[in-house]
């Protein structure tokens, strides 16, 4: 290695052999390299440094392991919001322009990437002569942009389809999803994808074949051209992309369109004519809602990576005793439809499981599930069968609870019944070592009742996984009564491993999650006693974002689990919602959902997946005994009926202290029941609506009795103007848990 011929903050300047000169991205502060002010003030530098000393090539490469540029500095976002569109297209310019000096100057460039390569990192990329991702397997190339609203602003819509073509390079930015080094050289994103020890070397290759030839100077003439694009393919793309696009944001997420209409409209302009389509775009939507909710949901995310489940103080300044386990050897108990799922979390994690059940049929029956899923490859949409072989070697099955011995954490998932997970729990204490942590997945046990037949039940806590594991990333960790500190943290960190968003909450019925969605889904019930047809019901939530309407949500979970959470949940919420009649009602005739056919729906066939047929027709004779007084209903009413008591609940759980603040409430329904994230979640719902507003509204639903009166908290919010969102961070989640 060569002496630098200049250290920056974030930059190194390299001479190597044959007049190349390399450029070292190393921006400290950040867990990734990202493109914050100085990053850009200091590449403006080096561009002037280079016409000074004109390399023969430029090579570009991160100096840090697994990450080349993860894009702009999300920290620094928000100054974009308040500024007018014309400055926010005039920084969008001048960051494509500075990002254009790679493509203006005249010498050859080549990056190197290796790593993370995302947004603003993957432009600079693209601006880039050439291209050589490495075989890293934490190699990822994408523009997430859309994922928080916006799209790509530095030359990402202009550049990416005059590479790779207009439908795949769509498919990237409306998709915000990343890819790999090797599916970037299928594409033709990259030039090569090659391992780490000779990414180097191969782009000093690349570089002096480029000087050589000249290629590169009539490819950057080409790109400056409209691309060909006949009718026939912009008439496929709009009705395939475009009406997948349309499908799959419902008109609620507005960048993916923007997107997509930019780059259509963009590939048969010059490239100056495109990028100013790029730029008018990114601000445009800088303005919107949307944009600022993502961003928000955004930073949610990233406090939750951040943190150790025991509140800020704990961050900071970390507790000397506090001894955080990395977890190794998971062991799961109960092979159903969630101990396969979280099993399959295990092993597509890269953790060799075992997994019990003491029936060898219901095993044997989740292995191939199990593989499947843990196989799963996102971006082809299948199982890649190569993988399902592979993975083979990581699950050990077993039906003895002896075979679990050495694990150093138990997740239990067995049947729901209170008898059967108290002593299956006790059989694991004894079985595994003092050491090992053990967690339960129970969706209604308190986890108080369930501790008491420990012999140290510091080691035990909750762990509620959702269903289906695969799409739901929200974890609850609840902490029982004796917990320590230690389980808890380690707890949050193995969530963290299966790319989970733990968050913890306090041992309480229903604990966050089903305690917010009761009353949501007991007002669907009522509507339906006071005569709103229930698919109009389910459209107006789907409308509100949800991807499933209440009543669709109840035959999803099954009837019979709903009733026996009701009945958990009149424990904590049964001064304010009677238990409705409708349920039980329901569960005798045996119409239980999805699962038997029947429920608020009839179904084309029975199981998980079957789809709906039509309304359930006998429904009308079952709730005829309990009809209340018919309403007339608008819409927005009934949207109101139906949010504003799942906005009131969270209210009180934030009094009883149930959660940290309402950051985690926000994160929670957004993550465990699909809360959409474009309303930044049900708090941040309501202070779009303001508390004063929301009690006029309640007003309205008087006659209904308790559950519509206005809490002391929301009162004093009305009161004091204060967003529910503002974060109180108490320091500690509660540990007063009972
Ligand atoms: P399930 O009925 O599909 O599976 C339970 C499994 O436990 C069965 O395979 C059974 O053979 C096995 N089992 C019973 N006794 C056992 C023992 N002594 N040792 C080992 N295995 C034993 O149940 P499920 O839906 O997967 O639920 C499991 C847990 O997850 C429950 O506590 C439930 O409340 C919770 N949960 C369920 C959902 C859901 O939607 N299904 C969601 C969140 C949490």
């Amino acid at each position: 290695m060569q002496e630098p011929i200049a250290t920056l903050k974030t930059l190194v300047i390299e001479k190597l052999s044959g007049g190349i000169t390399a450029i070292g991205i190393n921006v400290p502060g950040h867990s990734q390299n990202v493109m914050n002010q100085d990053f850009m003030q200091e590449l403006e530098h080096v561009f002037a440094f280079l016409q000074q000393n004109p390399p023969r090539g430029l090579l570009v490469e991160s100096l840090r392991d697994d990450s080349f540029l993860a894009g702009a500095d999300i920290g620094q976002i928000d100054t974009v919001w308040s500024l007018p569109p014309a400055r926010l297209k005039e920084l969008c310019d001048k960051g494509r322009n500075l990002l254009g000096m790679f493509a203006s100057s005249p010498w050859p460039s080549v990056a190197v990437i290796d790593g993370v390569c995302l947004g603003g990192g993957l432009e600079l990329a693209l601006a880039c002569d050439l291209r050589i991702a490495t075989e890293n397997h934490k190699t990822i190339l994408g523009m997430p942009e859309v994922k928080i609203g916006l799209l790509p602003g530095w030359g990402g819509t202009v550049r990416l389809p005059r590479l790779i073509g207009t439908g795949p390079a769509i498919e990237i930015i409306a998709s915000g999803d990343a890819i790999t080094g090797s599916q970037a050289k299928t594409l033709g994103l990259v030039n090569a994808c090659v391992p780490v020890h000779s990414a180097r070397e191969s782009a000093c290759v690349l570089i002096e074949q480029a000087v050589a030839s000249g290629d590169y100077l009539k490819r950057r003439s080409e790109l400056q051209l409209p691309q060909a694009m006949d009718k026939p393919e912009s008439d496929f793309l709009v009705a395939t992309t475009g009406a997948v696009i349309v499908g799959r944001t419902k008109g609620n997420y507005p960048a993916p369109m923007v997107a997509f209409n930019t780059i259509m409209q963009g590939a048969t302009q010059s490239m100056r004519e495109a990028a100013a389509l790029e730029s008018k775009a990114f601000s445009e939507l800088a303005k919107t809602s949307v944009a600022k909710q993502l961003v928000r949901v955004y930073r949610l995310r990233e406090r939750n990576r951040s943190d150790c489940g025991l509140g800020k103080s704990a961050q900071l300044t970390p507790n000397k005793s506090l001894h955080v386990n990395e977890l190794q050897m998971p062991s799961i108990v109960g092979a159903g439809i969630m101990g396969a799922g979280i099993t399959a979390r295990h092993v597509r994690s890269g953790f060799v499981t075992k997994l019990v059940d003491i029936n060898a049929e219901a095993l044997e029956q989740s292995i191939p599930t199990i593989l499947e899923e843990a196989a799963w490859d996102r971006y082809y949409q299948k199982t890649n069968q190569e993988r399902v072989g592979e993975l083979t070697g990581r699950l050990m099955p077993s039906t003895q609870l002896s075979s679990i011995a050495d694990t150093d954490i138990v997740i239990e998932s067995v049947i729901e019944r209170t008898d059967l997970k108290r002593q299956v729990l006790a059989e694991i204490e004894s079985t595994v070592s003092p050491s090992t942590v053990i967690c339960t997945n129970t969706s209604t046990n308190p986890i108080a009742t369930l501790a008491d037949v420990f012999s140290d039940p510091t080691r035990f806590c909750g762990m509620h996984f959702f269903n289906p594991v695969r799409k739901m990333s929200l974890v609850e960790v609840i902490r029982g009564p004796d917990t320590s500190d230690s389980t808890v943290s380690s707890v949050v960190l193995h969530a963290k491993r299966l790319k989970k968003v733990p968050v913890v909450v306090r041992d309480s019925p229903g604990f966050l999650v089903n305690r917010v969605l009761t009353p949501y889904l007991h007002e669907s019930v009522e509507l339906l006693r006071e005569g709103v047809d229930p698919s109009r019901i389910d459209k107006v939530s789907r409308r509100f974002g949800m991807p499933l309407g209440p009543l669709e949500l109840y035959d999803m979970v099954g009837l019979d689990t709903a009733f026996y959470a009701g009945l958990v949940m009149a424990n904590a919420i049964g001064d304010r919602i009677d238990a409705s009649p409708v349920i039980p009602a329901l569960v005798k005739a045996g119409w239980l959902g999805r699962k038997t056919g029947t429920g608020f729906y009839r179904y084309k066939s029975t199981g998980h997946d079957a789809k709906i047929e039509c309304v359930n027709e006998k429904l009308v004779d079952l709730i005829d005994p309990y009809r209340l007084a018919e309403q007339q209903m608008a819409d927005d009413q009934i949207r109101d009926r139906l949010f504003l008591p799942m906005l009131l609940e969270s209210l009180l759980v934030l009094d009883e202290g149930i959660v940290r603040d309402g950051c985690d409430i926000d994160l929670a329904v957004i993550h465990a029941l699909g809360f959409p994230a474009f309303r930044g979640g049900v708090l941040a719902w309501g202070d779009s609506i303001g508390a004063a507003e929301v009690i006029r509204r309640l007003d309205q639903f008087k006659y209904l009795g308790p559950r519509m009166k206005p809490p002391a908290r929301l009162l004093a919010h009305a009161e004091s103007g204060r967003p529910f969102t503002l974060v109180e961070e108490s320091g500690s989640h509660s540990r007063k848990a009972t």
